[in-house]
């Protein structure tokens, strides 16, 4: 059965790697080695992956209202340095944005090349600096885990592939946008299952980030399932589409705080890095002070 057959080849193989690249982590090996290890996903170079990732945001931006303040945009790089600089994974000559989004969802995004977008509506849900950290350091690992790039190029394989099926002469006839809806619903499971192994390397991926920065993971862990609760008595939002069940992914995460604490020999009660109180106050009274006077400057 070709299809059946094809599926499920593509799904192990990329469980493989992604196994692979997670037994990696722990070694501290670099980006370079990671790549070299992910047989499913022939990764580019950093300057091209950065173009692929703006041609994307240069249309999502188009699309999507933004919240623009230094004071909290200075906030949020400062975090995202503080993160990257005691990362597990190094990957030299990887350079971060992140901007705010307006929006009432919880969400977050990561796109290649470094590309991080949180919403305002996150950015009020947290309450401590070690929530929003952990959230961050799980778009950074989608980030430097390649998931969007190997995502992208996945689906345009699958693009080219279909449209090869097309005499050359009719191929510039065949709508594009039917081409898509067609191998999204042929490729559905497929893209679910590499979404939620995703998903699940960036969480296990933001505890060990975490942890190399001393932020204290348990007290994340906390925040992080109170905003899920919070959530799952609305609707679903898009950062918690196609992912693991909630709860399983929490387990999942303790367990992985656990592990890899004891690991770098972190007992609880160790002085953890202090968060900057101070800083992530001024930044929640600044975003309290626009959503509210949204007409000021
Ligand atoms: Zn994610």
């Amino acid at each position: 059965m070709l299809f059946a057959n094809a599926r499920k080849d593509s799904t192990m193989k990329r469980i493989t790697c992604i196994l692979i690249v997670l037994l990696a982590i722990p070694l501290g090996l670099d980006a370079q080695t990671v790549r070299a290890l992910e047989p499913g996903c022939e990764i580019p170079s950093l300057a091209e992956e950065k173009s692929m990732g703006e041609a994307y945001v240069t249309r999502f931006e188009r699309e999507t209202p933004l919240l623009r303040n230094e004071v909290i945009e200075a906030y949020l790089r400062h975090l995202v340095s503080r993160l990257a600089e005691t990362s597990p994974i190094k990957n030299p000559g990887q350079t971060y944005t992140i901007l705010i989004v307006d929006a009432y969802d919880v969400q977050a995004y990561a796109y290649p090349g470094g590309f991080l977008y949180i919403t305002s509506q996150l950015l009020r849900a947290a309450e401590s600096e070690v929530e929003l950290a952990g959230i961050v350091a799980h778009e950074i690992g989608h980030v430097l885990l390649h998931h969007g790039t190997c995502e992208m190029k996945r689906r345009q394989e699958m693009l080219d592939a279909f449209l090869n099926k097309f005499p050359e002469e009719e191929r510039p006839y065949v709508n594009p946008y039917w081409v898509i809806h067609v191998i999204e619903s042929l490729h559905n499971v497929e893209m679910q299952v590499a979404s939620r192994i995703h998903e699940q390397e960036a969480d296990l991926f933001s505890i060990r980030m975490l942890l190399h920065a001393r932020y204290d993971a348990d007290m994340y862990l906390r925040g992080f399932e109170r905003m899920l609760d919070g959530e799952k008595n609305e609707r679903d939002p898009e950062y918690l589409r196609s992912h693991p069940a909630s709860d399983r992914r929490i387990e999942t995460m303790k367990k992985e705080a656990r592990t890899y604490a004891s690991l770098l020999n972190i007992r609880k009660g160790d002085p953890r890095r202090a968060p900057i109180n101070s800083e992530f106050a001024t930044m929640k009274k600044t975003l309290e002070n626009i959503l509210e006077h949204p007409s000021q400057p």
